[in-house]
């Protein structure tokens, strides 16, 4: 196998605190591996920059002028870490071999990001970086996380627990991952998707060690509720549930009042009341379960997904082998 060449992907969002000390921490590691013939010379750093409204895109430029490694990618607004993570990959892709994604505040322990040079030496195209501890996280966020994989799990979403963006992809799982067009990215739940062999290298996530947090709870809210919906008619399910539970209910409800009014224990009035209450509401919440249903279907439709990806074929590569043969005459 040639030596590969191996770009990182660091999205950055107002990182001029930490963009130098990134730089040169994440420059260091390309030369290490480079020494190691673990990676092609031509390796780089590209760093994205989403939109940022503080130094950061002048510090990308100017280092680039003065390290080989680094280049630059600038947004020309901010649309968030999934869509500006996705912009560099698919700039990366083109000119590597295999891309590794990684935040620009390296929390994430950038020691491992050998142990995945060495998986894909091996063979994996998908390379998880999994958190093995979360002592660094406040006891909120710790909480928080462990419920939120629960329940997608529970759900029927397929995420690798402890997996944030910190991963390996070669060329060809991003080309895959490339055909799902859907707007609303939440990649750590599409790269399963995507399939290949895949292997977990585990690390120790630290604090930032400068700036803050881009993700206060009110984003981080909507990014777990983006999850949920991009992947799973779950909710929607719940709604045809209740509705179905209402029309039982009316059923009930209407038995217990005729008996009620039979018994001549009523106000006029009151029973049918009562039950055209109880069923209208069940039939509604029905109607709005059902309609749910076929959003939900062409919800899925509108993404476009691919069906399928091809990892082997003979047949196409033996039908090519019969078209050449007819066009030189044989
Ligand atoms: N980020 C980005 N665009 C945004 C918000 C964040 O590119 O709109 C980047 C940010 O610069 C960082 C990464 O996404 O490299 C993760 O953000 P952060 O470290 O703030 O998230 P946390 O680790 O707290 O979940
Ligand atoms: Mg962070």
């Amino acid at each position: 196998m040639n030596k590969p060449v191996l770009t990182i992907v660091v999205p950055c969002y107002n990182e001029e605190d930490v963009f130098m000390e990134t730089s040169t921490q994440l420059s260091h590691v390309l030369e290490m591996l480079i020494a190691d013939s673990l990676i092609s010379r031509e390796s780089k750093l590209l760093f994205v920059d989403d939109g940022s409204k503080d130094r950061t895109w002048e510090l990308i430029e100017s280092e680039s002028g003065h390290n080989s490694f680094v280049k630059g990618l600038k947004l020309a607004k901010n649309v968030g870490h999934q869509n500006a993570l996705m912009a560099g990959l698919e700039t990366a892709a083109k000119k590597s071999d295999c891309v590794i994604s990684i935040d620009a505040d390296l929390q994430d322990d950038i020691s491992v990001i050998q142990a995945f040079l060495e998986k894909y030496w091996e063979g994996y195209d998908i390379v998880y970086g999994v958190r093995e501890s979360r002592k660094t996280d406040t006891f909120f966020k710790r909480t928080t996380a462990v419920g939120f994989y629960r329940f997608m799990e529970r759900i029927g979403i397929k995420l690798v627990p402890n997996h944030a963006d910190f991963r390996l992809m070669s060329k060809r799982a991003l080309e895959e991952l490339f055909k799902f067009k859907e707007t609303n990215l939440f990649l750590r739940g599409l790269v399963p998707l995507v399939g290949f062999s895949s292997a977990k290298v585990y690390y120790d996530r630290k604090e930032r060690f400068a700036g803050e947090s881009k993700y206060p709870l009110k984003k981080m809210l909507a990014f777990a509720f983006d999850g949920i919906s991009s992947f799973s008619v779950a909710p929607i399910r719940f709604v045809t549930f209740i509705g179905f539970l209402a029309m039982f209910i009316s059923i009930l409800a209407g038995v217990y009042a005729l008996i009620q009014d039979l018994l001549g224990h009523t106000v006029s009035g009151w029973t049918s009341l009562v039950i055209s209450i109880w069923f209208v509401g069940g039939l509604q919440l029905l109607g709005l379960g059902i309609i749910g249903e076929y959003i939900g279907k062409i919800y899925f439709e509108v993404k476009k997904r691919p069906r399928y990806a091809i990892e082997r074929d003979s047949f196409s590569v033996s039908q090519t082998n019969q078209q050449i043969k007819e066009a030189i005459g044989h």
